[in-house]
């Protein structure tokens, strides 16, 4: 009786679970993502020249010997950026000398080319405009910690040039334009209106350099763009466990950004009578509820469990079972995540405790200690959510919570096989990394996009080379470096997207595909 019960209730069920994740994993191994390959093949393109691909990485490590820097909100090079824009104009005279191309200096600083293609008869199914957007402005650099180069020295190593802005992000502005020059040179006409916006403060908030291109925009009669490109992900390797591909992530939103204030007054006093509690007692004890707390996993609501079934078809058989399960196994995913705080930070909002103050002498008891929180809030979460959450876990009256600054995260913008400006997107990276799987994500770090909301629904993020474990440190940090090899790529990925978004086709789908929020 016993072993009859056992079967019907233990192990025919099982054996049907087994059977059922056996045949969803062969089913999503087998799926491949047919990224629209009607548009021009790869060979058809014209095919950027090799023989220059040395002046062209010239062109780029002089642009990084170019001192950009963006120090904080509204204290930025301005000598250096004007170098910077007359280091283009002599890099690229097709550009800059086209009857069809117009450039404008946007608030002093931030460059707007507007590419007039010939086709401008609106009844005829012509596509509304698309924006390519990057930033000229750096980073400081930390004195003496590169190795290998100097910062600003724009050195070109056995095959390497270094220099802040190698990744992020000179190379996405010189790439744009030698792309754009390649197709001059080559004499196309662009059928399609496009735009290419440079900011020049995207590192300290992008308000006054992409803030007002976008407002320009608006006032020049430019209410809608079809998609807005801008850096973020990579081509990256070795990105997740039991995937051995490139993992081409394109960006589809980003997280929004919080900083709080804590505050906690109480009557001061002299330290040899202290009271049982103080107001730095107080302070401490929220300040530890919120860092053993974290706000709640988001897996699922946002593009990350998207991006597991996108790669499943890729990984390993143990892994593949894992992503093509996420039905019933996405609470275990979620937990793998939530071991580093790098995976952590995908699937919810971070909390991060930055600046502490309180007392001034020691035998006075203050009166008053503060705390300053930096959260970066996943794109299914809100402000007032986040809001409650810390209310929730402090559960103390006595700390007061005051908002200091603030964005929203940027709405996830549609994506899949039917949405046309991410197949375009998509598309164009197979052509370049055709043994790369695509995969959408959210992006936890900010771009100039915030300021393009307004203006598109369909703002993308990545920026088209291989990122390695080893180059992934450049970013922010020392020895910054793309390989001549990989900017080649870079720029024949924007040769490509250029000529597949001027194709009729590009725009023939509307359907959107995405998990309302
Ligand atoms: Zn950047």
């Amino acid at each position: 009786m016993c072993s009859k019960v056992f079967v019907i209730f233990v192990l025919v069920p099982a054996s049907f679970l087994v059977i059922l994740l056996a045949l969803n994993t062969v089913t999503s191994r087998q799926r491949q993502f047919q990224w629209d390959m009607n548009r021009k093949d790869v060979t058809s393109l014209p095919q950027l020249d090799r023989e220059r691909i040395q002046q062209r990485a010239e062109r780029l490590a002089k642009a990084l010997t170019i001192q950009t820097i963006s120090w904080e909100r509204d204290v930025f090079e301005t000598e250096a950026l004007l170098q910077l824009h007359q280091h283009l104009k002599n890099s690229f005279p097709l550009i800059h000398s086209s009857p069809s191309i117009e450039v404008n200096v946007i608030n002093g600083y931030s460059l707007l080319y507007t590419i007039h293609g010939n086709n401008n008869d609106k009844n005829d199914g012509v596509l509304p405009p698309y924006m390519l957007a990057a930033h000229l402005d750096v980073v400081p650099v930390a004195n003496g910690t590169w190795k290998v180069a100097d910062p600003f020295e724009g050195r070109i190593i056995d095959g390497v040039i270094y220099g802040r802005g190698a990744l992020d992000d000179k190379s996405s502005v010189m790439g744009i334009l030698e792309a754009l020059e390649f197709l001059l040179e080559n004499k196309y006409n662009f059928h399609r209106t496009f735009y290419i916006g440079f900011g020049h403060d995207e590192e300290v908030s992008g308000f006054e350099g992409a803030g007002h291109i976008a407002k320009h925009l608006k006032e020049t009669g430019v209410s809608h763009l079809d998609f807005v490109l801008d850096e973020g992900y990579f081509v990256l390797e070795d990105l997740v466990e039991g995937v051995d591909d490139l993992v081409s992530v394109i960006g589809v939103t980003e997280k929004g950004y919080a900083t709080l204030e804590l505050s906690v007054e109480m009557t001061p006093g002299h330290s040899s009578i202290p009271p049982k509690e103080t107001a730095i007692g107080v302070l401490a004890k929220a300040v530890l509820a919120l860092e053993t707390n974290p706000h709640p996993s988001m897996f699922g609501h946002g593009p990350e469990m998207d991006f597991f079934s996108y790669i499943s078809s890729s990984a390993k058989i143990g892994h593949s079972v894992l992503f093509s399960n996420l039905w019933l196994l996405s609470p275990l995913l979620s937990k793998l995540l939530s071991r580093s705080p790098v995976t952590d930070a995908i699937q919810r909002t971070t909390t991060a405790v930055t600046i502490i103050q309180g007392g001034y002498k020691h035998n006075v008891i203050p009166g008053s200690a503060s705390a300053t929180v930096n959260h970066r809030i996943h794109p299914a979460d809100s402000l007032d959510q986040v809001i409650e959450h810390n209310r929730r876990v402090i559960n103390d009256p006595r700390v007061r919570i005051k908002v200091i600054d603030y964005y929203p995260p940027t709405p996830i913008s549609p994506y899949g096989l039917d949405v046309s400006a991410f197949n375009l997107i998509a598309s164009s990276v197979k052509q370049i990394y055709p043994s790369s799987v695509i995969a959408p994500a959210c992006s936890p770090a900010n771009t100039d996009l915030r300021r393009y909301v307004e203006l598109s629904d369909h703002l993308y993020r990545i920026t088209p080379t291989v990122l390695t474990p080893v180059t992934r440190g450049g970013i922010h940090g020392d020895d910054e470096q793309i390989t001549i090899e990989h900017y080649h790529n870079f720029i024949r990925f924007y040769v490509a997207l250029m000529l597949n978004a001027d194709q009729p086709e590009a725009g023939h789908l509307t359907v959107r595909h995405h998990r309302e929020l």
